[in-house]
């Protein structure tokens, strides 16, 4: 029963809470960097329920809505430097995950005189406050100190934070997820669905964790015949954004596994939404782990209604589609890639080895597109 746990971000969820809790930007300061996309702040409504309140309360605020799917470190340094010039007393993260966590990024170099680059080394022991709004039901990043970004020079993704980039507050409202298209809804619960789950399985699991991923996991079970859409009511949106928010909670503890670690060899080279990239490896990596975690697959498979591991991940497909079928070219590199990723690599059950990496990217060939059964 050893486990620490720490959720120093104060969560409010619920339709309108954005425009319900002007305190949450008061507290914060008088100066506001928004930072966000290009589209979907102002699509969701999120941008305007902002601004309106900012204005109300009397707070200067510049918006940045320039970043890209899956962040890059220049992008993080450009509006970083905008930011300082600005003053910017915080942060707001509007977005799906990719926004949130440039965010984060924003928060910390805005604080400080490093360069991006150095973000990495986590050794920095200051951030501005940094609110986050989801529009995605997927990352949890509204909960997680964890940053993402691009490494072009290393052709993937890394990841950074510490204690000083947990966000502050997370306004969750299931609402701005609505004008979400079907496919980002699907990429986005299945990524929350991988963070219950491979939060559950994590040697890095506790007994905290567990139960906000079991409850992840049986809430996702409720969505998962109504995720096929096209159409979402509202009941299925809100309960899509709690287990994005459990998924974010519970990989706040235990962090994540190998289809996280090995997913971002599908994104970047293939161009596959994070979610979809990580669920593709779901039926390789539950096999692989069977043999640690016999019991806790039986508690997955049941409170998911399914009678094995092929049926689940059949039913997974079906919302995914199946892998991209790789050359070996490919795979020896992404084998390499992979390896970079090694807190997700050990933090995975029995441990991973080169072997393992690339005996899974051969399976998931032979699950691949086009190769029939
Ligand atoms: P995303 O990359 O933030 O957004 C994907 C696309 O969906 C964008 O084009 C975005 O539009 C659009 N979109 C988002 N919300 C929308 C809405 N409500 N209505 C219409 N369009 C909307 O997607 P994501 O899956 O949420 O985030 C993925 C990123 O998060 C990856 O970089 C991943 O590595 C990272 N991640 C972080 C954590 C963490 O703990 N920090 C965990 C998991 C994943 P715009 O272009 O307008 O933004
Ligand atoms: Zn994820």
């Amino acid at each position: 029963m050893d486990f620490q746990f720490n959720m120093p971000t104060r969560i409010i969820f619920g339709r309108s809470c954005v425009k319900k809790h002007v305190e949450v930007f008061t507290y914060c300061g008088s100066r506001a960097a928004i930072v966000t996309g290009k589209r979907s702040a102002r699509a969701s409504g999120a941008l305007a329920d902002v601004e309106n309140m900012l204005k109300h309360a009397g707070i200067a605020y510049e918006v940045f809505d320039y970043v890209e799917n899956n962040p890059s470190v220049e992008t993080v340094a450009d509006i970083s430097e905008k930011a300082k010039a600005f003053r910017a007393d915080f942060v707001v993260g509007i977005g799906g995950g990719s926004p949130m966590d440039a965010a984060k990024a924003v928060a910390v170099l805005a604080a400080n005189t490093f360069k991006a680059v150095n973000l990495f080394s986590n050794t920095f022991n200051k951030a501005l406050p940094v609110i986050e709004i989801p529009l995605t039901s997927g990352t949890g990043s509204e909960v997680t100190p964890y940053s993402v970004l691009l490494r072009k020079d290393m052709e993937t993704k890394v990841s950074f934070g510490n204690v000083h980039t947990y966000p502050a507050y997370a306004l969750l409202d299931p609402d701005y997820t609505k004008s979400m298209s079907v496919r980002s809804t699907v990429s986005t619960a299945v990524d929350a669905f991988t963070h219950v789950l491979e939060g559950y399985l994590a040697n890095r699991s506790g007994a905290f964790s567990s139960m906000m991923a079991l409850e992840g996991i049986r809430v996702f079970g409720e969505c998962l015949d109504g995720l096929k859409g096209p159409e979402y009511d509202d009941v299925l949106r809100e309960k899509l954004m709690y287990v994005s928010l459990l998924g974010g909670l519970t990989i706040a503890q235990t962090g994540v596994t190998l289809p996280h670690g090995m997913g971002y060899c599908y994104t970047f080279f293939k161009g596959i939404p994070h979610g979809i990239a990580n669920g593709l490896f779901l039926r390789a990596y539950l096999k692989l782990v069977k043999p640690e975690r016999e019991e806790k697959i039986k508690d997955v498979l049941k409170l998911l209604h399914a009678d094995s591991i092929d049926s689940l991940a059949d039913k997974l497909e079906l919302l995914t589609g199946r892998p991209p079928a790789l050359t070996e070219g490919e795979i020896e590199k992404y084998t390499e890639l992979a390896q970079i990723q090694k807190g997700s690599m050990a933090n995975t059950p029995g441990g991973v080895t080169e072997e393992m990496i690339r005996s899974i990217w051969e399976k998931q060939n032979q699950y691949a597109e086009g190769k029939g059964e």
